[in-house]
C-alpha cells in the first residue's frame, strides 16, 4: 500500500543527534520500515535505516532525495525492530547509533546481506604435491593430510584440529589450499550422548523444559556443577520444537573447546559470532539466524543482537561477567537486553553462573525469577579445599611464601598442574629510586596530586601504563638525582614467572595474560601444549574461567589484597566473584583439588564470610549493605561522564547539566519523585590519557524516576552552549563508576 504523494522517509542515522532525518523517495510505503537506504548528508553520504513514514512538512526547503535502498526487504523488523527502540528509550541514546551499533560492522557499510553457504576447505594441486615435503607433525602438514581425505568445512576442522585457522593460512598463501563456498550443510554429525544428569540437574532441565512463554530464570550451581550440561538439554529441548535457541558466553568464555562441545551433543550446525572473526564472517551468521538457518547462535556480547525469527529460548552464560556490559557508544548491558528481547520474543531466558550479580540474585530470591540451584560438583569431582596462607611478616619471594613455594612443589611431584593467579600483568607495578623516593608516574593519566604509576615490563626495560596504554624505555637513572638505584617494587606475573621459572628447572611455565597471548588462540595453543603434563600456569583473571583444566590440582592467588581496599561499591562483589571462579578452576576432575589464598589480612571480613560461608553468605551481607548505603539494586543509576584537556570545562558543563535536571523537577511533587543527584566530581581516575575528567552520578529508587528525569532534561542539556566544550557521554545502570 503506498502513501500519499508528499510522504517522506524519516530516516535513523548514525549520529550523536536525537533525531530522525527526513528524505524524498519514490513510492514511500510502510514495507520501507526497518530497511537501509544510502543517503546524502551534507557533503557526505551515509547508510541509514528507515523508522518511520511521514508527511512532508510544507513549510520546510525541498528534501534532498534518496540515493538507494539497499534492501529488498527490511533488515530489522519485528521483534528486533521493536526491542531497539526500547533500547534507545532506555539509554537515552539516538536511535540511528543503537540500530547501527546492532547490525555487524558490513551490513552497517550498506553491504548487501551476504549468501549463508558454509565454507570449506580443500588442497590443490600443487599442495596435493606439496604435501609430503611439509614438516611430518607440523600442523600444516596435519592440516594438509585432513584435507587429502576430503574437503573439510569449517565447523569439522574446528572439530577436528585446534589451531588450524593459522595452518590453513600459511597453506593457502603458498597455494596449497583454498576456501570454497559449499552448499550450507542440513547434515550434522549424530549427537553424541552426554552424561546422565543427576537428580539436580534433571530437576533444572525439566523446570525449563515445563515453560513455556516469558520465563526467567536464574541457574545458580557452584563451578562444575553441570550448568553447561543442563543449557544443553534446554537447547536440544528448545531445537526438538523446532525453535532457535540463542547463548550468549563472556568473550573469554567463547573457547573452541566451548563449541566442540555444543557441535558434538547437539548435532545441527553451531554459528558463532565473536570479535575473533572478521566482518564478512559475523555478517554471516547474522544473515544465516536472520533466515531462520542458524539454528543454535553462541556468541559474546554483542550477538544479543542476533535476529531471531523462531527464538525458543536463550541462555545467558557466566551472567555476572562484565564483559556483557559495552564501556562505550552505546552503553547496554547484555544480559538486561536479553532480558528485554526474551519478554517481547515470549520465550524462556536462562542466567547461568556460580558467582550470580547482586541484581540477578535479588531478583532470583525476590521470586522475580525462577531459581534453580546446583549445589553439588557433577560427577565425582569434590570441592576444592581453600586455606588462607597469613604472610604478615613472612619474606616473599616473588611475592610468594615459603609455605606456597613447597605447596607448588608438592603439586608438581604428585604430577599435578598449578595455576598462580596474579591479577596484575608485567614485571612490577612501580619503579621507585631507592635514593631519593622518585617514581615513574604516567605523563597522561596522573594529576600533581595523584600520580599513576606506570607499570615496570620486559624485565625491566620498559615502562607502561596500564590505563592509557603510554609506553617509554625505562630511564637507566633516574631523572631527579641520577642514582643508578631503580628498583622495580611489587611483583606482576612476568616476575612470578621469572622466579619459578627458575625455581622449577625443566618445569613448563606459561604466563597466559594480555601481553603474553594476544590472539584469541593462542591462549588454546599454550594450553594444547601443554597439555596433562605437570606445569605452572601463571595468569591475570584471563585464567578464571574460559578453557577447562582437567589437570589442575593447586590454585594459588597472590596480591589480591588491593582490592580489598577498593573504594568502588562493586569492588567487593567483583573481588568474591573473581576469587570464587579462580578457586572453581582446582579439582574439576578426578584429582581432588586444593587453593592456598594468601594474604596480609587474614581476617578481612570478605575473605573471612567468603571462606565458611561461601558466596551466597557473603552475597546476603553484601546486599544488606547495599540495601542500607541505597545501591543498586535497591537504587537505579545513571552516570553523566565528561572530559576534556583542561580541567574546567568537564565541570562547568555537569554544573549546567545538573542545573538543567533540577529545572525539570516538579516543585509541588515529593523528594522522591526526582533523582538524587550527587556531584559534578571529579571522577575516581580524575584524569586519563590527558583528559580531565568529572561526573554526575543520579540515583532514584524507582527506574521510572530516573528515566523521566532524563528524558525531560536530556534535550536542554544537548543544547547546552557548555556541551560543545567536552565529550560527555550518558551511562545508564553503570556497572564501574570510574
Ligand atoms: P559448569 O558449566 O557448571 O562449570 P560443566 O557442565 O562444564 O559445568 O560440567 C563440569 C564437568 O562435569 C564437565 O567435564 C562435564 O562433562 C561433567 N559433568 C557434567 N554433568 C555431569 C553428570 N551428570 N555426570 C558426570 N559428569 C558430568
Ligand atoms: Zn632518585
Ligand atoms: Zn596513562
Amino acid at each position: 500500500m503506498s502513501e500519499p504523494a508528499d510522504a517522506v522517509l524519516q530516516v535513523a542515522l548514525p549520529l550523536p543527534l536525537p533525531r530522525l532525518f527526513d528524505y524524498a523517495a519514490p513510492d514511500p510505503a510502510a514495507g520501507d520500515i526497518g530497511g537501509r537506504v544510502r543517503v546524502p548528508f551534507g557533503p557526505r553520504e551515509l547508510v541509514g535505516v528507515v523508522a518511520a513514514i511521514g508527511a512532508a512538512d510544507p513549510g520546510a526547503p525541498e528534501l534532498r532525495p534518496i540515493l538507494a535502498r539497499l534492501d529488498p526487504a527490511p533488515l530489522l523488523r519485528g521483534e528486533l525492530l521493536e526491542s531497539l527502540h526500547w533500547l534507545a528509550r532506555y539509554t537515552h541514546a539516538p536511535l540511528g547509533e543503537v540500530l547501527a551499533t546492532a547490525l555487524p560492522a558490513a551490513l552497517r557499510r550498506g553491504e548487501s546481506l551476504p549468501d549463508t553457504h558454509a565454507w570449506a576447505w580443500r588442497l590443490t594441486e600443487s599442495g596435493a604435491t606439496a604435501l609430503a615435503g611439509l614438516r611430518t607433525g607440523s600442523r600444516p602438514r596435519r592440516l594438509a593430510e585432513l584435507l587429502r581425505e576430503a574437503p573439510r568445512d569449517e565447523d569439522a576442522l574446528d572439530a577436528l584440529m585446534d589451531g588450524w585457522h593459522s595452518a590453513a593460512r600459511s597453506l593457502r598463501q603458498r597455494g596449497f589450499v583454498e576456501r570454497i563456498a559449499v552448499p550450507a550443510s542440513q547434515l550434522a554429525p549424530a549427537p553424541q550422548a552426554g552424561p546422565v544428569p543427576s537428580a539436580e540437574q534433571q530437576a533444572a532441565i525439566d523446570a525449563i523444559a515445563s515453560q513455556a512463554g516469558f520465563a526467567p530464570m536464574l541457574l545458580d550451581g557452584v563451578t562444575g556443577s553441570g550448568k553447561t550440561e543442563v543449557y544443553l538439554h534446554a537447547i536440544a529441548h528448545c531445537l526438538a520444537r523446532g525453535r532457535q535457541a540463542l547463548v550468549l558466553v563472556p568473550e573469554i568464555g567463547l573457547t573452541p573447546q566451548l563449541l566442540q562441545r555444543f557441535r558434538a551433543r547437539l548435532g545441527v550446525p553451531v554459528h558463532a559470532t565473536h570479535s575473533g572473526l572478521n566482518d564478512g564472517e559475523r555478517a554471516r551468521t547474522w544473515a544465516a539466524a536472520f533466515r531462520g538457518e542458524a539454528r543454535v547462535v553462541v556468541g559474546t556480547r554483542s550477538a544479543v543482537f542476533t535476529p531471531l525469527p523462531d527464538a525458543g529460548l536463550i541462555v545467558v552464560d557466566e551472567e555476572h561477567d562484565g564483559s556483557y556490559k559495552q564501556q562505550d557508544g552505546i552503553r547496554y548491558h547484555a544480559r538486561d537486553f536479553a532480558l528485554v528481547r526474551a519478554k517481547a520474543l515470549g520465550v524462556p531466558v536462562l542466567l547461568g553462573s556460580a558467582t550470580p550479580s547482586l541484581e540477578t540474585l535479588h531478583n532470583a530470591t525476590s521470586g522475580r525469577y525462577g531459581y534453580l540451584r546446583l549445589s553439588q560438583r557433577a560427577g565425582d569431582a569434590r570441592p576444592p579445599a581453600v586455606r588462607v596462607v597469613d604472610v604478615r611478616k613472612r619474606p616473599l619471594e616473588a611475592g610468594l611464601s615459603a609455605q606456597m613455594l613447597e605447596a607448588i612443589a608438592t603439586a608438581l611431584a604428585d604430577g599435578g598442574q598449578v595455576l598462580v593467579f596474579r591479577n596484575r600483568r608485567g614485571y612490577a607495578p612501580v619503579l621507585l629510586c631507592h635514593d631519593c623516593g622518585w617514581s615513574a608516574q604516567c605523563p597522561r593519566c596522573g594529576t600533581p596530586e595523584v600520580g599513576r604509576p606506570m607499570t615496570v615490563h620486559a624485565h625491566g626495560r620498559r615502562l607502561q601504563c596500564h590505563h592509557c596504554g603510554h609506553r617509554r624505555p625505562s630511564p637507566p637513572a633516574c631523572p631527579d638525582c641520577a642514582s643508578l638505584a631503580l628498583q622495580p617494587q611489587g611483583v606482576g606475573t612476568e616476575r612470578i614467572e621469572e622466579v619459578l621459572a627458575a625455581r622449577f628447572d625443566g618445569v613448563p611455565v606459561l604466563r597466559i595474560d594480555r601481553g603474553s597471548t594476544q590472539r584469541r588462540d593462542a591462549m588454546q595453543r599454550l594450553l594444547g601444549e601443554l597439555g596433562t603434563r605437570p606445569g605452572i600456569l601463571i595468569g591475570t583473571q584471563m585464567l578464571a574461567k574460559g578453557h577447562d583444566l582437567p589437570g589442575l590440582t593447586l590454585v594459588c592467588v597472590v596480591g589480591i589484597d588491593e582490592g580489598l581496599h577498593s573504594a568502588d561499591f562493586r569492588a567487593h562483589e567483583k573481588l568474591a566473584q573473581l576469587l570464587i571462579q579462580v578457586a572453581g578452576r582446582a579439582g574439576r576432575a578426578q584429582r581432588p583439588g586444593q587453593v592456598l589464598l594468601q594474604t596480609h589480612h587474614p581476617d578481612h571480613p570478605l575473605l573471612a564470610t567468603l571462606i565458611d560461608g561461601g558466596y551466597h553468605a557473603f552475597a546476603a551481607e553484601e546486599l544488606e549493605q547495599r540495601a542500607a548505603a541505597g545501591f543498586p539494586p535497591f537504587a537505579h543509576l545513571a552516570l553523566l561522564r565528561a572530559e576534556a584537556k583542561h580541567a574546567g570545562p568537564p565541570l562547568a558543563f555537569l554544573q549546567a547539566a545538573r542545573m538543567a535536571l533540577e529545572a525539570v523537577r516538579d516543585p509541588a511533587a515529593g523528594d522522591d519523585a526526582s533523582p538524587a543527584l550527587s556531584g559534578p566530581m571529579p571522577a575516581p581516575m580524575p584524569r586519563r590519557a590527558g583528559m580531565h575528567r568529572a561526573q554526575l552520578l543520579l540515583s532514584a529508587g524507582a527506574r521510572r524516576t530516573l528515566h523521566a528525569a532524563l528524558h525531560a532534561a536530556l534535550p536542554a542539556i544537548h543544547a547546552l552552549p557548555e556541551a560543545r566544550k567536552v565529550r560527555w557521554s550518558l551511562d545508564v545502570d553503570p556497572v564501574d563508576l570510574y
